[in-house]
């Protein structure tokens, strides 16, 4: 345990996932500490459709099994262990563990992901992927020519209503507010498309359902406190993702939202050596897709990088 480890990957989705048979096939000989939820957030997905190379679609648990094996098929050394601090002032950089052991590495690739936000209510614990989602790219399409609501009003509740425009029969828009928080074009598409119905000044109080499925969403006005139950069969979650990247703080640059800065084209972050890949690193398109197309690109970056080292 005591050696430095080349390539230390931090997470388990697909962008860490792709890392680590990247790494691996390049005798780097990666170690990857899951964290929390082994398989990130795909293992909360049930059926993946839009992962090329899976005609029949893939449920996102297996999907990740998958990964995990194919990683490990070419050397990787998965733990299922939380990275709870990283310091990466010294080289070779030094990355703590739960059970308080520190491991040192001459590269690390963070991959830790992001995790929607939720409203916190019981019910959509109840309807996790039986109603309830927070992809509209991933789970849409379940909801064809049916009637789904987003809640949020930025530019992922937004772009997430223009999608399921496309795919459901009638989108609610509950916006807490009387005004959206998404860019103005955004905006403007989203007024201009006649099945989305924006419903302003809205809470959810609860989602309804027959304990199978959702079947609807009771929501108020916060300005006249009058109640509504909307009848539906999808719930849309757009309020926001929260990068997984707190451990770095103070040593990474990253934006206003916690979303590490990377150089532009590749996975570099502001220190040598240390990459960023997947969702810590993307807010815009957050697929599994392009997690692991980065996860590749921070392989290849921790590759040069080491082969540079004296
Ligand atoms: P934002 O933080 O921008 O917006 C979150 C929205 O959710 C806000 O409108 C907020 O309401 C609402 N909200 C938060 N909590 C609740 C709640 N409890 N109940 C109801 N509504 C709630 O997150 P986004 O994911 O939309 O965007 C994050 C960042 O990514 C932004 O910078 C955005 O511009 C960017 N982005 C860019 C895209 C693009 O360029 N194509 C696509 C998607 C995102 P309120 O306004 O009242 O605070």
């Amino acid at each position: 345990m005591s050696e430095k480890v080349k390539v230390l990957i931090i997470g388990s989705g697909p962008a860490g996932y792709t890392a680590a048979i990247y790494a691996a096939r390049a005798a780097m000989n990666p170690v990857l500490y899951t964290g929390m939820q082994p398989g990130g957030q795909l293992t909360t997905t049930n059926d993946v459709e839009n992962f090329p190379g899976y005609p029949q679609g893939v449920k996102g648990p297996d999907m990740m099994m998958d990964l995990q094996k194919q990683a490990e098929r070419f050397g990787t050394q998965v733990f299922f262990e939380m990275a709870t601090s990283a310091d990466f002032k010294t080289y070779p950089f030094k990355v703590t563990l739960g059970d308080g052991k520190t491991r040192e590495a001459l590269s690390v690739i963070i991959a830790t992901g992001a995790s929607a936000k939720y409203l916190g209510l019981e019910s959509e614990k109840t309807y996790a992927n039986r109603g309830v989602s927070a992809c509209a790219t991933c789970d849409g399409y379940f909801f064809r020519e049916q009637r789904v609501a987003v809640i949020g009003a930025g530019d992922s509740a937004a772009e997430e209503a223009s999608y399921l425009s496309h795919l459901c029969k009638e989108v609610h828009l509950l916006v807490r507010r009387n005004e959206m928080r998404a860019s103005h074009i955004m905006q403007q598409r989203v007024k201009n498309t006649p099945n989305i119905i924006i419903h302003w000044n809205t809470e959810t109080e609860e989602i309804v359902g027959n304990k199978e499925k959702v079947t609807g969403i009771r929501v108020f006005n916060n300005l006249t406190k009058e109640k509504k139950e909307i009848p539906l069969e999808g719930v849309f979650l757009a309020i926001g993702h929260q990068p997984n990247t707190s451990l770095f703080k103070g040593q990474l640059d990253m934006d206003e939202n916690g979303y590490i800065k990377v150089k532009p084209g590749s996975t570099h972050t502001n220190i040598p050596g240390v990459f960023a890949v997947g969702d810590a690193a993307d807010k815009v398109y957050r697929q599994a897709i392009t997690a692991a197309g980065t996860g590749c690109m921070g392989a290849l970056d921790a590759e040069k990088f080491l082969a540079l080292q004296p």
